[in-house]
């Protein structure tokens, strides 16, 4: 990538987030994102890594400080970011062709343009042999599949994804994050990414933020400086043994914050 833009991508300032009257969830936290970085938040459960997500995609509002996306509100941002949540949440009486279109559809995209772009990304997936198939007919994995190409089928600047993965076994986890890392060669999006997994973030990242519960904060920045494009031996190296130990170790500091 070339110089980094003056304007981050995404900008949080001082934003606090409780829901309601409840507890505060997130205190202070301060964030800049630039444009092509790939950013994965882990922390122990409850520290507000969704709320994050919530709040760059303006699910939810935050209740004091400001978010900046490409220098518009969430609100206003919002079409141009793409969601990919744990649960594949595809619609069961739609194809996986009809799935993939959805956004389209909701886009209002012209029916020629829908049909490309949907046989195009369903061909970057590896999908384009099921396209009439159900997702009762899909492994696991193909659900996925099928979920980020309907995600990067609306061509997003911003692709949030909160543990995507997580259901999956190791080696259908370990493929989709090579081909995850694939398709961000060819496509031009930023990426925050959310999971449980410390060698996923080191794989996939080239910047790990470890949050602190109680409330929710930054409790360190690690920068992940392994060379693109990654393929599946870089995760047999020493650098990346070292990377992941690291960050299980900064990790393991935030929990007993
Ligand atoms: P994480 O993704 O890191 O596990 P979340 O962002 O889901 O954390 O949740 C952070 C905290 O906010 C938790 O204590 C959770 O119970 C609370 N929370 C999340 N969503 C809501 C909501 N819609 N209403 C009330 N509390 C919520
Ligand atoms: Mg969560």
């Amino acid at each position: 990538m070339s110089a980094a833009p003056a304007v981050p991508q995404i900008e949080f300032a001082n934003v606090t987030k409780s829901y309601g009257t409840g507890r505060l969830v997130l205190s202070a936290l301060d964030l800049n994102i630039q444009k092509g970085e790939f950013v994965t938040l882990i922390g122990p459960s409850g520290c507000g890594k969704s709320t994050v997500l919530k709040l760059i995609s303006g699910l939810t509002p935050p209740s004091d400080g400001t978010i900046r996306i490409d220098g518009m509100t969430p609100k206003d941002a919002r079409e141009t970011i793409s969601f990919i949540f744990q649960d594949a949440t595809l619609l069961p009486w739609r194809t996986v062709r009809d799935n993939v279109g959805l956004g389209l559809e909701l886009e209002r995209a012209a029916s020629d343009r829908r049909k490309k772009t949907t046989a195009a990304v369903l061909e970057l997936v590896g999908l384009q042999d099921v396209a009439e198939a159900y997702p009762r007919e899909l492994s696991g994995g193909m659900k996925m599949r099928a979920s980020i190409a309907r995600a990067l089928a609306t061509n997003p600047r911003l692709l949030l994804m909160d543990e995507p993965f997580a259901a999956l076994d190791e080696m259908s986890r370990d493929r989709l994050n090579e081909e995850l890392l694939r398709l961000r060669e060819e496509q031009q999006w930023t990426a925050v990414f959310v999971t449980h997994s410390v060698a996923e973030a080191v794989f996939l990242s080239t910047r790990i933020i470890v949050l602190a519960p109680k409330p929710g904060r930054v409790h360190a920045v690690i920068p992940v400086d392994l060379p693109f494009p990654r393929t599946a031996a870089l995760r047999e190296g020493p650098e990346f043994e070292a990377l992941v130990a690291r960050a299980s170790h900064v990790l393991r500091e935030a929990l007993v914050q």
